[in-house]
């Protein structure tokens, strides 16, 4: 029996620094895992922005968009992927979430429009200058952010009694919202947690002598589905947000160093990493 490590990672705030977005300090050890471990970004970014972090780490591992919408599994990696598969540039891609034209429709029924939407400032909505301000993004990387397929991001700007009573009719017709770093996003019935089940899936399919050992690290509460799912936990300290409650203490690691030496430090300490080490 063959082991092998899987380790999903969201990006913003726990691999790429909150505000650089630069993985630079930690590059060699990330290299080292690389080049030992399959290494899946697992992220609210889209298509665009993920391949684009893809030329620098310069991997063939699958990776994960806009909250657990979709897995990109690229052409030439060895899986065979059971039911309906799309081909898109040099990847065979599973759809977990729902094609953004499908949010839109939701969000554009009367009824929701008074009460709820009209309360979402949404990322589309946004002039380019006022994302560049939001997220320190520049002005290319935000045009690739905006690219979504999946997804529509938002800044609420109503209660959080009525968020909570939007989230509830979001759910009731199979759609979701999730909080991550900057922005709430409206998805499918989908998330990290159910996208790396999916994957996890596929590979054991494929690889039946082989144990994998899997690990999730994140730093949002959009990452808790994975977190959850994963058989070790590593949470990665935020410079702007408080640490998120996780009810699971066995196998978790909790960084005290921000993104992304909090990537390493939480990896480090983990039983699996340690015998690579
Ligand atoms: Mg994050």
């Amino acid at each position: 029996m063959e082991d092998k490590i899987l380790i999903f990672t969201d990006l913003d705030g726990t691999l790429l620094s909150e505000n650089s977005y630069s993985y630079y300090k930690i590059i060699d050890f990330y290299n080292y895992i690389s080049s030992h471990c399959i290494i899946i970004f697992n992220s609210s970014k889209t298509y665009s922005e993920i391949i684009e972090l893809k030329r620098l780490t310069n991997d063939n591992y699958p990776f994960i968009v806009e909250n657990g919408s979709a897995l990109y599994i690229p052409e030439n990696v060895s899986l065979n992927i059971p039911g309906k598969i799309t081909k898109i540039n040099n990847f065979n891609v599973v759809q977990l979430g729902v094609p953004v034209n499908k949010i839109i429709n939701f969000c554009s029924s009367k009824k929701l429009s008074k009460k709820y939407v009209s309360n979402c400032y949404f990322l589309y909505q946004m002039s380019s200058s006022e994302i560049v301000s939001l997220t320190g993004l520049n002005i290319s990387e935000v045009k690739k952010a905006k690219k979504r397929n999946y997804s529509l991001p938002f800044i609420w700007r109503g209660s959080i009694e009525l968020l909570n009573e939007f989230k509830l009719i979001c759910q009731k017709n199979n759609f979701k919202i999730l909080k991550g770093g900057r922005f709430f996003h409206l998805i499918g019935e989908t998330d990290k947690g159910k996208a790396l089940r999916a994957l996890l899936s596929i590979y054991k399919q494929c690889h039946k002598n082989t144990r994998f050992t899997t690990i999730a690290l994140g730093d949002s509460q959009n990452d808790k589905d994975m977190l959850i799912e994963a058989d070790f936990a590593g949470i990665v300290k935020s410079e702007s947000k408080s640490l998120m409650n996780f009810r699971r203490s066995k196998n978790v690691f909790i960084s005290e160093k921000i993104s992304p030496e909090g990537w390493k430090e939480v990896l480090v300490k983990m039983p699996p990493i340690k015998n690579l080490l």
